[in-house]
């Protein structure tokens, strides 16, 4: 399978160059030339993650140097579950899918460590690591640090806002010395991400460093992130014989894509409903056709503080045009108050404690129209572990969230990291100075 940019359709790449370039030469995103087409019996006796990951992606690896791996890639990338889960019928026909189980506690586990077993297996020069830049809203460091630390051939650069990700959050990006370097930086998400693309752009850097990112424009993210809304889609499909919808706390747009992915490939889902928060940028634009980017808000909801969404470019490369992106994916905006409410309500009424982010599906379960509701099973997408989030949660539902053990595993350790201004030259400085200060 060849892989295209969302910008120049003759600019094409084998998976293993997209993962390692993670950015197309062009500035656009990679993108599959074409999708392969499934139907439900090609997954036959696939029951775990692994299982269906293996069917689901094969194709992506077809004629990679890769796909003698695919196997113990998808093994070790899908090493924990996805677990699909019921609520009591009071709640209609819902089903959570929780996507928390990996060593951070949020999503972004699957698609780190899925990037970080794929580069393992490419060539490395000895004595010249990969120098991984991320840029970090609170979730993805933590997940590509614990991901790739350790690994010889890797370092890890975490740029994240001091201030404004969550306590616990900060302690995963700061705890673990050796090859990860954590740099708080004195601004938003949206300057370590401008940082970023910038140390990328610099001469001086490049020549350096073999430099190579881990943020969601990288494909290596989003092929892993198809697999469990694929095995969510057929444990509903064999069990009722129908298509569900499911609703996706939308921050950067990468889970909703791999959802939108998994839909094109024939999988069994029907509607998806993108949650977002107060930074209205996509449900805007799907209401006007005016794509406006504005700066990031803070909410409650921060891993999906984004005003500028890097992948809306694969989106509207889907579909150019934005009424029939509209047709496609329906968007909402809910406000912190909302988020609140919804932490409350749902703890009360169904005994289930969301985070922050999952708290925005869940809402725009609760306030959809009750025949759209009764049409069929929903799923709400868990983004991330409520404890990650334990000083806006403990307060709302009056009691203590027990804490996922591998999440207390990482609280006890001693946390080290170096404050930088949200400049480039401060990039610089931390990068050239050898260890933690
Ligand atoms: C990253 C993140 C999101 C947003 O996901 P995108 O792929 O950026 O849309 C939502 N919830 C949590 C907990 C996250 O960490």
């Amino acid at each position: 399978m060849r892989f295209t940019s969302t910008r120049d359709g003759g600019l094409t790449a084998t998976l293993s160059e997209a993962i390692r370039q993670g950015i197309a030469p062009d500035g656009g995103l990679y993108v599959p030339a074409r999708f392969p087409s499934f139907r439900v019996a090609d997954f036959d006796g696939a029951d775990t993650l692994a299982e269906v990951a293996e069917r689901l992606l094969a194709p992506f690896f077809a004629r990679d140097p890769l796909s003698g791996c695919l196997s113990a890639i998808v093994r070790e990338a899908f090493s924990f579950p996805a677990p699909l889960k019921d609520l009591p019928r009071g709640a209609g026909r819902l089903s959570v899918l929780e996507l928390f189980h990996g060593p951070t506690a949020a999503f972004k586990d699957f698609g780190a460590r899925f990037l970080a077993a794929c580069l393992e297996r490419q060539p490395h020069e000895a004595g010249r690591p990969v120098t991984i830049l991320v840029a970090t809203s609170g979730d993805t460091g933590g997940a590509v640090a614990a991901a790739f630390h350790g690994k010889p051939w890797a370092r890890v650069v975490v740029l994240y806002p001091e201030g404004l990700v969550s306590r616990r959050q900060q302690q995963q990006l700061t705890c673990w010395g050796d090859n990860v370097t954590s740099l708080a930086v004195a601004g938003t998400f949206d300057d370590c991400q401008r940082m970023v693309k910038e140390a990328f752009a610099d001469p001086e850097l490049q020549s350096r460093f073999e430099l190579s990112s881990a943020n969601s424009i990288n494909i290596g993210r989003l092929l892993p992130q198809s697999v469990y809304y694929a095995a969510g889609s057929l444990e509903v499909w064999r069990r009722e014989g129908q298509a569900a919808g499911f609703i996706v706390p939308s921050g950067n747009l990468g889970n909703v894509v791999a959802c939108l992915w998994a839909r094109l490939m024939g999988l069994p889902i029907g509607p998806i409903e993108l949650a977002h928060n107060a930074n209205r940028t996509v449900p805007d634009f799907l209401s006007s056709g005016e794509w406006q980017p504005r700066p990031g808000l803070a909410t409650l909801a921060s891993a999906m503080d984004v005003g500028n969404p890097s992948n809306m470019e694969r989106l509207r490369w889907l579909s150019p045009d934005w009424r029939e992106l509209a047709s496609q994916v329906k968007a909402h905006s809910i406000t912190d108050e909302r988020i609140r409410a919804r932490i409350r309500a749902d703890y009360r009424a169904l005994g289930e404690t969301w985070c922050p982010h999952t708290a925005t599906a869940a809402e725009v379960y609760a306030t959809m129209p009750a025949t759209q509701r009764g049409e069929r099973r929903w799923v709400l997408v868990a983004t991330a572990h409520p404890a990650k989030f334990d000083e806006i949660v403990e307060p709302l539902v009056a009691t203590r969230v027990p804490v996922p053990p591998g999440l207390a595993a990482l609280l006890g350790l001693p946390s080290r990291f170096t404050r930088i201004p949200a400049n480039l030259a401060g990039l610089k400085a931390a990068l050239g100075g050898e260890g933690p200060s």
